[in-house]
C-alpha cells in the first residue's frame, strides 16, 4: 500500500479524507478491453491526472502491466510523466503553440500534428535542434476541435510525407458521439476516416498507426479498433454514458471515502451550514465529514447526495462547505473515527460515480476528474 500526498509522510493520519485506487481493478480493466480489440494495441489515456486516479502512479503501473505507449491531453503532463522515469512514447492529443516545440523534442514526447502549419513547425524545430520528431496527424471527421477537416485532409498527408526531421507514427481522429445509443454519427465519422486513410494505398505506402476509438467506441463500434484504441473512463471501471451498451465488463477502480469527525444532536429551529436551507422538525443526530467542494465534492450536492456510514446510506443536508459536509443520521448510530464512504461501495451498499454525476447534474467524467489534488491517493 503506498500514498501520495503533498508533503505527506501517513497522509491518512494527517487527513482522514482520502481516495482509494485499485490497482488490481485496473489492470483487470486493461486486460478485458485488451481482449475484446486485439489485435489491435491499447494505448491507457492518463490525462486530468488519471481521471482522477493519480498521474504517475496509475502511469507507472500501466506500464508495469505491459503499456506500450500512454496518452495525455497537455505538454505538462507528459513532462511530468519523463520527470518521474516514465520513458515509453507518450502522445500528447491537445493542441499546440509554437513555443512549446523545442520542449516538446528535449523531451522525446510525440506531437499532434494538427495542421499544415503546426506540422511544418514540428519539421522545422527538429531541424534546427538536430533531432527528429515523432508525430500522429490528426484528422477532424465531425468533432470540430481540433485537427485537419477530412475534406483537406490530403494536404497535410501530402506535406507529412516531404517532412525531413519528422516521423510520421501514427493518425487519428476522434468521435463526437460513440457512447450513443444512436451510431449513425459515430459510422459517418468513421466513413470520412477511412476514405482519408484511402491516401495510402492510392500512393502505395503503408498507413502509420490509425487509431479512433474512445471508451464509447471501444464498446460499441468494432470496426473503429483499427490499429489502436484509446480508453479513458472505462479504463478506471466507468461506463462513459448510461445509453452505451456494456460490452465489455469493467469495474470501479476508485473509490472516495473520509471519516466521521463530530457528532452533535440538532434540534428544530436550528438550521444547518451556510444559508440555513435545512432544519428538522424533529430531533436528529448529525454528523460532521471533513471535505467539501474544496476537495471536489460539489457544492451542487448539497442537500441531495447520500453516503454509506456503517453499511448504511444517509443524505448531506445544508449546504455542502468548501471543507466540511454534514450529514444525518436521524436516531441510528455514529462515532467519531466511522468509515464514511462518498463514493465505493461498504457492507451491501454503493454508491456510484453514476449516482454522484446525477444528483450533482453532472456526468461521471466531471466527478472523477474533479476531485483534486487536496485529496491524498491511496494505492491499494
Ligand atoms: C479524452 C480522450 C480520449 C479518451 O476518452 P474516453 O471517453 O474517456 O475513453 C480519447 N481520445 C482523445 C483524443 C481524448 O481527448
Amino acid at each position: 500500500m503506498s500514498v501520495t500526498a503533498p508533503g505527506a509522510g501517513d497522509a491518512t493520519v494527517i487527513r482522514p479524507t482520502v481516495v482509494e485506487v485499485s490497482l488490481a481493478r485496473l489492470t483487470e480493466n486493461l486486460r478485458a478491453i485488451e481482449t475484446v480489440v486485439a489485435p489491435a494495441a491499447v494505448m491507457p489515456i492518463v490525462k486530468a491526472n488519471a481521471y482522477g486516479h493519480g498521474l504517475v502512479e496509475v502511469a507507472r503501473h500501466l506500464v508495469a502491466q505491459g503499456a506500450r505507449r500512454l496518452g495525455v491531453a497537455f505538454l505538462e503532463e507528459a513532462v511530468a510523466l519523463r520527470e518521474a522515469g516514465v520513458a515509453l512514447p507518450i502522445l500528447v492529443m491537445g493542441g499546440i503553440l509554437g513555443n512549446q516545440i523545442p520542449l516538446f523534442l528535449r523531451h522525446g514526447l510525440t506531437l499532434t500534428a494538427s495542421s499544415v502549419d503546426k506540422l511544418r513547425q514540428i519539421d522545422a524545430a527538429a531541424r534546427d535542434l538536430g533531432v527528429s520528431a515523432r508525430v500522429h496527424l490528426k484528422i477532424d471527421t465531425g468533432m470540430e476541435r481540433i485537427g485537419v477537416h477530412y475534406y483537406n485532409a490530403h494536404g497535410l498527408l501530402e506535406q507529412a510525407a516531404e517532412c525531413r526531421h519528422t516521423v510520421v507514427e501514427g493518425i487519428y481522429s476522434h468521435f463526437a458521439n460513440a457512447d450513443a445509443a444512436d451510431l449513425a454519427s459515430a459510422r459517418l465519422q468513421l466513413a470520412r476516416f477511412l476514405d482519408v486513410l484511402q491516401w495510402y494505398d492510392k500512393h502505395g505506402a503503408a498507413p502509420p498507426l490509425r487509431h479512433m476509438a474512445n471508451s464509447g467506441a471501444i464498446l460499441q463500434l468494432r470496426e473503429s479498433h483499427l490499429d489502436l484504441v484509446r480508453p479513458g473512463i472505462l479504463l478506471y471501471g466507468v461506463y462513459p454514458s448510461a445509453e452505451v451498451r456494456r460490452t465489455i465488463p469493467v469495474r470501479p477502480a476508485l473509490a472516495w471515502k473520509s471519516r466521521v469527525v463530530y457528532f452533535k444532536v440538532v434540534t428544530p429551529g436550528h438550521p444547518v451550514s451556510y444559508g440555513s436551507t435545512w432544519q428538522s422538525d424533529h430531533p436528529v443526530r448529525m454528523v460532521t465529514v471533513p471535505v467539501g467542494y474544496g476537495d471536489g465534492y460539489f457544492r451542487a450536492l448539497s442537500n441531495i447526495a447520500r453516503v454509506i456510514i456503517r453499511g448504511k446510506k444517509y443524505p448531506v443536508v445544508g449546504r455542502v462547505c468548501m471543507d466540511q459536509i454534514m450529514v444525518n443520521i436521524e436516531w441510528e448510530t455514529a462515532y467519531n473515527g466511522d468509515e464514511v464512504v462518498l463514493l465505493g461501495a461498504a457492507g451491501d451498499e454503493t454508491i456510484t460515480c453514476e449516482d454522484v454525476a446525477g444528483w450533482a447534474g453532472t456526468i461521471p467524467y466531471e466527478v472523477l476528474t474533479n476531485i483534486n489534488t487536496r485529496v491524498p491517493r491511496l494505492y491499494v
